[in-house]
């Protein structure tokens, strides 16, 4: 008997109806990370129809997925799944857990602040930001160091124009 009630919350959440799925597992097949995840793709879908809510909210699979959408263009119901992962990584946030990688929440939270404060990426600061928030200082230092000297990693960043309506989003999410 599914649980209802998480199951209902993340469909309307996501928007993706997973009442539909059959379980082919097309989506784990695709998926370019799946090998790392400790429930793969189709047994993510599978565990918010029988309502394992802790059990996601603390899985590593939402935080691994890149978004690529492989899943939902192999499915044949048409279900995507990187809005899915979106919704349980937001709600483990919500529920105060710690998120299950801790090194890609760091970047994500580089990531907005650089777009918050430039409009856009600036590698520089946004990596040395998630060096910082990942305390891990010193990894691929020496690559970071040839791709600046090749010129391939800005020193300055860039202003995109019109900044104050990519804050106005920000501030419509209480960022
Ligand atoms: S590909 Fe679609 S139908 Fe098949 S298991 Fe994945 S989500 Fe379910
Ligand atoms: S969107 Fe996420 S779950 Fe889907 S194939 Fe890509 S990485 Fe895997």
């Amino acid at each position: 008997m599914p649980n209802t009630s998480f199951s209902e919350i993340i469909q309307t959440r996501s928007g993706e109806p997973l009442h539909t799925c059959y379980f082919c597992q097309k989506c784990t097949a695709g998926c370019p990370v799946a090998y790392a995840m400790d429930y793969k793709p189709a047994q993510v879908v599978r565990l918010i129809l029988l309502g394992r809510r802790d059990t996601l909210l603390r899985s590593n699979a939402p935080w691994l997925c890149v978004g690529c959408d492989t899943c939902g263009a192999r499915c044949p119901n048409d279900i995507y799944l990187a809005p899915v992962m979106d919704v349980l990584k937001e709600m483990a946030l919500e529920a105060g857990l710690a998120p299950a990688e801790k090194k890609v929440y760091a970047l994500h939270q580089s990531f907005l602040d650089s777009i918050k404060l430039w409009g856009r990426t600036h590698e520089l600061s946004m990596l040395m930001e998630y060096k910082l928030r990942a305390v891990d200082l010193f990894t691929d230092l020496d690559l970071g160091l040839r791709l600046m000297l090749k010129g391939k990693i800005a020193l300055l960043p860039e202003r995109v124009k019109d900044l104050e309506r990519v804050r106005a989003l920000y501030r419509r999410v209480g960022r």
